[in-house]
């Protein structure tokens, strides 16, 4: 099926088309490793995960994924100096030689983000590469000294600067977001990493030594510049590296936009000469419960944070692809709460089509209802990702459907296609119930169940029902059979 996507570039959806029918390359800015990561982190993987997995289920093609790892920045320096607060309150010794430092921090931290982002349903398998910036540091200089002798950068006080003026003589600067060039001095530098779209000014591509801080030498030109690479030129050189340029499709945060690909594209276009990428995607913010998300406003989440409220990381996916992804995402407990009872609802729909069909006895006709309903979700999610209209159209088929109105033949059908939807989704099981009673069902809820069942069998209904709720809200479900009941744990994912 034929993908669109919104293009940043060109402002516009367009049909997707790699440079090569086979194999879609897809470049995403990874985590910054100097903290655990955040939910609105975690909303920008999501989405790239998204993209890569409707590339692969319902455009049919190969994918090869790549993730950066900053693991060299202002942050990451700054909080692996030697005495930093960040670092004493987790490690306490520290080192005297700042590469060894940054090291520690960087390892440990991108090591929690991949356990993270497993708990997620982004398998880190699915990766090609997870490059980390310090292991090309060799190729960012080989881009700055290009650029640099194009005279599109220059030297000054140990950094160098890329020359906005001089590149805007041969391009454009300003692509991903409009640039307003009336307040804008020539000459002037920024030295950080982050900076506004209303400062825009020369940045930094190579930041020159400063004391404690770990720094590889640049022989440029008969003169070495100490220092480490600005994070701007990270992307652009690793990216070249394992892909070549141009290649398919970049993503981020919208909040990397502007400064981060704008240079990035300014950077690769100076120095390899060619437009990077053909589609850059972005996903938008994501507020906490109507307001940004911020240290000082108390409302600032890690995953950690979540789990800790008793909220499964699963339900964090479901609820987040429930929106799309270019909309802003209000997070909310209650609408974790909402997105697991959606989500329980489909496997409850799903547990009893399993019920009623025997595995033992393939079937694998495709049937025109059931073709008609994927059809209908696929479309949607060839359609720029529209995860909502998806989901809306799989509640629609099951609010309308009971499942005794479906043949056999369009149960298993149906399964059948779920789990392909699932592998977009990473939402559902598909244990048969009956193989999952073994499972160590709690006696608490075994004990509710026994209750439920005496309830039935004296026609209170009121009470099994309310029984029924209480064990669905435990994080298990009861399915009734001809012997009885059958008890399965509603949250555990097929992995
Ligand atoms: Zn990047």
């Amino acid at each position: 099926m034929n993908i669109k996507l919104y293009n940043s570039l060109t402002r516009s959806i367009e049909n997707f088309i790699p440079i090569n029918s086979d194999e879609v390359k897809i470049y995403t800015c990874g985590p910054t490793v100097y903290s655990f990561a955040h939910i609105g982190n975690i909303r920008a993987f999501l989405f790239a995960d998204l993209l890569q997995r409707v590339l692969k289920i319902v455009g049919k093609y190969s994918v090869k994924w790549v993730m950066n790892i900053t693991n060299i920045d202002d942050k990451t320096i700054r909080d692996s100096k030697i005495g930093s607060e960040a670092w004493l309150k987790e490690w306490g010794d520290q080192s005297n030689d700042p590469h060894k430092n940054l090291n520690t921090l960087t390892n440990f931290y991108e090591n929690e983000f991949f356990r993270d982002i497993e708990k997620v349903g982004i398998k880190k398998n699915d990766l090609f590469a997870t490059p980390r910036a310090t292991d090309y540091i060799k190729q960012m200089q080989d881009l700055i000294a290009i650029i640099v002798n194009k005279k599109l950068a220059y030297a000054s006080d140990g950094s160098i600067y890329f020359n906005v003026n001089e590149y805007r003589k041969t391009d454009k600067y300003g692509k991903l977001l409009k640039i307003d060039f009336d307040n804008f001095k020539a000459g002037l530098r920024v030295d950080t990493d982050q900076y506004e779209r209303e400062n825009v000014s020369d940045f930094v591509v190579w930041k020159g030594k400063k004391e404690d801080e770990p720094f590889w030498d640049f022989y440029l030109n008969g003169t070495n510049y100490p220092g480490r690479p600005g994070w701007h030129t990270e992307c652009s050189a690793m990216k070249y590296e394992l892909f070549g340029l141009p290649f398919d499709i970049h993503t981020g945060g919208v909040d990397l936009k502007f400064p981060h690909h704008e240079d990035d594209i300014a950077q690769s276009k100076a120095g390899y000469g060619v437009e990077p990428t053909n589609y850059w995607c972005h996903n938008e913010f994501l507020e906490v419960e109507g307001s940004k998300m911020s240290k000082s406003l108390g409302n600032f989440f890690t995953l950690r944070d979540l789990e800790n409220k008793g909220i499964q990381p699963i339900d964090v996916r479901y609820a987040m692809l429930s929106a799309h992804y270019r909309t802003k995402y209000n997070f909310t407990i209650k609408g974790i709460e909402d997105a697991k009872k959606a989500r329980l609802r489909v496997q409850d729909y799903i547990y009893s089509g399993l019920e009623k069909i025997d595995f033992a006895v393939k079937n694998n006709e495709p049937t025109e209802k059931i073709n008609t309903l994927k059809n209908n979700i696929f479309a949607h999610l060839a359609d720029d990702l529209h995860t909502p209209k998806a989901l809306a159209t799989l509640f629609t088929f099951i609010n309308n459907t009971q499942i005794d109105s479906l043949s056999e033949c369009e149960i298993f059908d149906f399964i059948n296609v779920m789990k392909e939807i699932n592998e977009i989704f990473v939402a559902w099981n598909f244990a048969k119930p009956d193989a999952k009673k073994e499972n160590n069902i709690p006696a608490n809820i075994i004990q509710l169940a026994e209750q439920r069942l005496i309830a039935k069998q004296s026609k209170d209904f009121a009470a099994a029902d309310n029984l029924r709720k209480q064990i669905i809200e435990l994080g298990y479900n009861i399915i009734d059979t001809k012997d009885g009941y059958s008890v399965v744990c509603s949250l555990s994912v097929q992995k």
